[in-house]
């Protein structure tokens, strides 16, 4: 197996793929505040096995289009959407994010959470822009900053894993810049870090080294991630993912 396969398994058979909650992906969707009356389009992209999907599909009314780039991950939300009975509403896609085949303002939101860094936030925001309606939007949480300064090596850290890591105020700039308006913003809690991402994950560490017969290659990927873990818990007051909500002008 490829170290990216290995990754995959590793994260596959788990409710997120990375920091969140149902609670943020609702605060997110009330600042939206779609009328109950009006079919909704959207479009979660980067949707992993959907966590946030069925929260939405639960709560809008309306038809989703989870988009990722790795059938293993919709596999899993298509399981997960039969038994809610949610399938009539969630549409899987196989694609990447930077060669989406929509149309020219086809949906009403478009969703990302913890996944626009693959292609980074300014490219992102600037692609999708095309296929959200006029007052349409959009909502991303994305790696940031979230005081003014911060200790060298997490600043060093993070600069290199993801060299767009940047303030709130700066990426609020940047979707200003693409004329969006902000309508809201709040960044994750630790909880939706330690208990929703990290602790499942470490509680994964064992069988996925048992199941890859400790290899090599496995054993690196989860010394990666509790490097990761470990960065996270020594500088968790200096960043997180910030939600931001905003409309197309
Ligand atoms: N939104 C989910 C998953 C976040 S992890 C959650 O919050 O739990 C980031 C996701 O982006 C992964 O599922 C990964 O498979 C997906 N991804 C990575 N590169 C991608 C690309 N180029 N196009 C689409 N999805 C991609």
């Amino acid at each position: 197996m490829t170290a990216l396969e290995l990754i995959i398994d590793l994260h596959k058979n788990s409710e997120r793929q990375g920091p969140g909650s149902e609670k943020e992906t609702l605060k997110a969707l009330e600042l939206i505040n779609p009328p109950p009356d009006q079919k909704l389009k959207v479009a979660d992209i980067g949707c992993g096995s959907g966590g946030q999907t069925i929260t939405l599909a639960k709560n809008i009314n309306g038809q989703i289009i989870a988009v990722d780039l790795f059938p293993e991950f919709l596999e899993e939300l298509n399981k997960k959407s039969r038994e809610l009975e949610l399938a009539n509403k969630i549409i899987t896609l196989v694609k990447s994010m930077d060669d989406l085949p929509f149309g020219k303002e086809e949906f009403d939101i478009i969703w990302s959470e913890g996944a626009i860094y693959n292609i980074g936030f300014a490219s992102g925001i600037k692609k999708w822009k095309d296929y959200l309606k006029v007052g349409g939007y959009l909502a991303v949480s994305e790696l940031t900053w979230i005081t003014d300064s911060r200790p060298k090596e997490i600043e060093d850290f993070w600069k290199r894993e993801y060299p767009e890591v940047d303030t709130a105020s700066n990426k609020i700039k940047l979707l200003e810049d693409e004329d969006y308006s902000l309508v809201g913003y709040f960044y994750l809690t630790q909880d939706s870090w330690i208990e929703n991402y990290y602790k499942p994950l470490e509680a994964r560490f064992e069988a996925f080294l048992k199941r890859h017969e400790d290899s090599e290659l496995a054993r690196k990927i989860v010394n990666d991630h509790k490097a990761e873990i470990d960065l996270y818990l020594k500088y968790k007051d200096y960043y997180s993912y910030g939600f931001y909500i905003a409309q197309k002008n």
